[in-house]
């Protein structure tokens, strides 16, 4: 709690003087629950300076004390009976019994003590009090106060302690400074443990500055007033004035800083990132001969975990002489953080007392390092010993079966969590829907998501359900689920959201919730986070807009390999090679190791580059594993074979597949035969189908493409038996479909598609746009359509591709002078590619077009990927 804008004790004293005058029974106070620390001060003030106790006093009180300590009720009873039996009437014996009771914790006995007393001393009053105080029974600590009060009796300084310690817990302001006035004007103020409680008391309700006031008038201070001032400043957040207050105290009283004021401090620079100020506090424990200690090993240990200084931790904890289950368990998620698993495991065998944390510890640490297998293994060790489960292992359990993906082991998991009766828990229940989206029980997770059970205003639970769908390959579902919780403002859009969001605008095209996904994250701050970062590059190449990929990727603070990989996969996406090879030189200069992506990418570029650059490909590929220690896989050979086959280096493509140090896959075979049909080159084109086949690929459309292949060069016989396997096998064309973003809509068309509402325009606008391509130069070319239909036929197929279809509504819906932006699943097909050359020239428009091998931009009868 901030201090500003607060009263300053003089203003709350001059408003508070009930407690000056003869006092009033006190209203109803506020009660508020509070924690509890133990009251230092309850033991030593039941002595009573007044009466010297005679012999017999002594034996009683001699006896209460063995009663206590052995907890042997019948024993206090019994003096308590022979007090009252010769009539021993001395409060310090009263008093005595009334502690020996509390203690017992037989507080009707010393209620009933205490009332029969005739006249109750300060020490009885205040020993009652402080019980009262720490034992959640502030208001009638505080009733008893006015009692005293009322009854003309002064309070000592034990009492003021007792009576600010009830009301911190009960955080009551008023009568809190109301004692502080008392205070002052009983002359208790000079007494060290008064200010003491005051300190504690206006820390614990937030007022700082009146916790520093009373500290800067101390007249003497202890180790407790500076833990209290300097716990009350780490509190709020005012860590570098509580270590400047340290370095005071240093120069003052240095021995008699202790473990507490070390470990409060250094929690504090853990918490607030400070290096070096830690490092310096380290030294003092060092210096002091308490770094063995366990509370400021502990806060050490914890301190060097949050800066991943393994070295420092594992140094500790080795010297470490006496370490508790805390000391254990931050070693076991040091190791877990490190990804150092074995060690984290022997350190937890060596655990020579393990509880449920410790356990926790563990099956967390497996989580986090994706290793959900061993998770699992773990949590059926902990059924087995009987460990107690908690909240955090359940929903550890649920994460570990998410990370399985397992369908099989999430039911089992599921169906052990309900019949535990954990399933009613929110966060126990948002984990369990979110296990289900990953582990394809989607339609689970929905009935979950719409049941009345789940707290629908659980951000979490939409973050699953919109994470699920995305992964599942359904954006529509994710994105409409997106809009939804937006409207509904049940979901806060952390990065985890942005992410999946951003990636789903990506797949379908969606600029304009990418862009303002991009607006919250400017907003929020969560623009600094790189992961954020690395979603908008791509999502914005992916979106046709490399200008904002780039300016992206300038203006982040920090950039790891994903970052110069989603930037370089735009560039390669957008076939501007060249570019992309600049990139790879910065990348160079600035001493970037790539992996094996980048080395994909960098090979991939050479395919778009102005000028041939075979040769240079050739070498990097080479030099992958001489100098940057990748190894080439498959993709490697088929990027590289794509790159010859693209400069039309045919048999140099095939003789680079034939000398591979392992057996191709059919997608190296695959890039060879695209590159054949581009060049109409059947004889090695023949080849690589035959090879293809062999593998028996399950993929249909390289059956296509070898038909096509085959009727390209008029051999319509075996086209048609490679169409007639295709069938046998069971194989279906995956339909090609188009779609466009319009209004904030998907539009969505497969070839000769009739079902949007506009068609009829769209169709009469397709007619239209055909004729005019045809009268600009516009030559259907029939071979891209089964050749068993009629040629007329043939022609109506070709006009009403599921890409023209969308690029005519575009054209109808759009501005005049703006690109018009059309996605397609699968490639562009030979006939559609040349239309929308002649749909550029004769509408003067920009026509963009995403298909699966990146973007084709046709501007003024030319295509950016120049036909390759
Ligand atoms: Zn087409
Ligand atoms: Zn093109």
């Amino acid at each position: 709690m901030a201090a500003v804008n607060l009263p300053s004790i003089t203003t709350l004293i001059s408003h508070s003087s009930s407690l000056l005058y003869p006092p009033k029974p006190p209203n109803s106070t506020p009660s508020v629950s509070f924690h509890k620390t133990p009251l230092p001060i309850f033991s030593n003030h039941t002595k009573t300076p007044q009466l010297h106790p005679s012999k017999n006093t002594k034996d009683y009180c001699n006896l209460l004390h063995l009663s206590v300590e052995h907890g042997y009720i019948e024993l206090a009873m019994a003096v308590h009976a022979s007090i009252l039996k010769i009539q021993a009437n001395s409060p310090y014996l009263s008093n005595a019994l009334i502690v020996a009771y509390f203690k017992l914790g037989l507080t009707s006995h010393a209620y009933k003590v205490f009332n029969c007393l005739e006249n109750p001393d300060v020490v009885t009053f205040t020993a009652m009090i402080s019980w009262f105080a720490r034992s959640n029974r502030e208001i009638e600590a505080i009733k008893l106060f006015f009692e005293m009060r009322r009854l003309g009796i002064e309070p000592n300084e034990y009492s003021f302690v007792a009576i600010l310690t009830a009301c911190a817990w009960v955080l009551n302001l008023e009568l809190g400074s109301q004692v502080h006035c008392l205070a002052i004007k009983m002359g208790f103020l000079g007494e060290t443990y008064v200010s003491n409680a005051l300190m504690g008391f206006y820390s614990k309700c937030g007022y700082l500055d009146c916790v520093l006031e009373v500290f800067d008038e101390m007249f003497q201070r202890d180790i407790s007033s500076w833990n209290t001032v300097i716990t009350a400043l780490v509190k709020s957040s005012m860590y570098e004035k509580a270590l400047q207050l340290f370095r005071g105290f240093l120069q003052t009283d240095e021995h008699r800083i202790d473990h507490f004021t070390l470990s409060t401090l250094l929690t504090a620079c853990t918490e607030y990132a400070a290096f070096m100020e830690g490092r310096e506090l380290h030294g003092h424990a060092l210096k002091l001969g308490l770094e063995n200690n366990l509370s400021v090993g502990n806060a050490l240990i914890g301190f060097y975990t949050k800066f991943r200084s393994l070295k420092y931790v594992v140094g500790l904890f080795d010297r470490m002489a006496v370490k508790d289950v805390i000391t254990w368990t931050q070693m076991i998620s040091v190791y877990m953080e490190s990804g150092l698993l074995e060690m984290a495991e022997k350190v937890f065998d060596k655990m020579p007392e393990k509880n449920c944390v410790s356990y926790n510890a563990l099956l967390a640490g497996f989580c986090q390092n994706g290793v959900g297998s061993r998770a699992l293994g773990m949590f059926c060790r902990m059924l087995e010993q009987g460990v107690e489960l908690d909240d955090f292992s359940l929903t550890s359990i649920i994460n570990a079966c998410g990370l399985l993906r397992d369908k099989k082991t999430s039911e089992q998991i599921h169906g052990f969590i309900l019949k535990f009766g954990f399933g009613s828990n929110d966060r126990i229940e948002s984990a369990l829907l979110d296990m289900c989206t990953k582990c394809g029980r989607m339609a689970d997770a929905e009935k979950m998501f719409h049941s009345q059970s789940i707290s629908h205003d659980n951000s979490i639970i939409w973050t699953s359900m919109i994470c699920g769908y995305g992964r599942i390959g359904q954006p529509y579902e994710a994105l409409s689920l997106f809009f939804k919780s937006q409207s509904e403002n049940t979901i806060t859009i952390d990065e985890i959201v942005s992410t999946t969001v951003l990636g789903i605008c990506s797949t379908v095209g969606f600029d304009r919730v990418g862009e303002q996904i991009h607006c919250t994250a400017l907003k929020s701050g969560l623009i600094d986070d790189i992961g954020v970062g690395n979603a908008l590059i791509g999502m914005y190449s992916k979106c046709g807009n490399m200008m904002a990929s780039i300016k992206i990727f300038n203006l982040m603070k920090k950039h790891d390999i994903v970052s110069w990989n989603s930037l370089m996969a735009g560039y390669v996406f957008h076939r501007q090679g060249d570019k992309a090879l600049d990139l790879w030189a910065a990348m160079k200069e600035a001493k970037i190791q790539p992996d094996s992506i980048t080395t994909l990418l960098i090979i991939s570029a050479y395919t778009h580059t102005t000028l041939n650059m075979v040769n240079e490909c050739h070498r990097f590929f080479h030099s992958m594993k001489t100098t940057y220690n990748i190894e080439p896989i498959s993709d490697h050979y088929a990027s590289l074979v794509g790159v010859f086959g693209r400069w039309g280096l045919l048999e140099q493509a095939e003789e680079i597949i034939n000398k591979m140090p392992f057996e191709p896959d059919p997608f190296v075979w695959r890039a060879l035969l695209d590159s054949c049909k581009t060049h109409m080159n059947t004889i090695i084109g023949e080849r690589a189908a035959k090879e293809i086949i062999a593998k028996k690929p399950n993929d249909p459309s390289t059956y296509i493409l070898i038909s096509n292949l085959y009727s390209a060069s008029g051999r319509w016989q075996c086209s048609e038996t490679m169409r007639e396997e295709m069938r046998e096998k069971g194989f279906q064309k995956r339909p090609g479909k188009s779609w466009i973003i319009h209004e904030n809509k998907v539009h969505s068309f497969y070839a000769r598609d009739k079902s949007h509402p506009r068609s009829k325009d769209i169709y009469s606008g397709q007619d239209i746009l055909v004729l005019e391509c045809l009268k600009a130069g516009y030559m259907p070319d029939t071979s891209f359509v089964l050749h068993e239909v009629e040629e007329h036929h043939k022609r109506d197929f070709l006009y009403y591709h599921s890409a023209k279809l969308a690029v005519t509504y575009g054209l109808l819906t759009s501005r005049r002078g703006t690109p018009v932006r059309v996605m397609k699943n699968i490639l562009l097909c030979g006939d559609c590619h040349t239309f929308f050359k002649y749909v550029s020239i004769v509408t003067k428009r920009e026509i963009h077009i995403r298909d699966a091998s990146g973007f084709h931009c046709f501007v003024n009868g030319e295509c950016t990927c120049k036909g390759k």
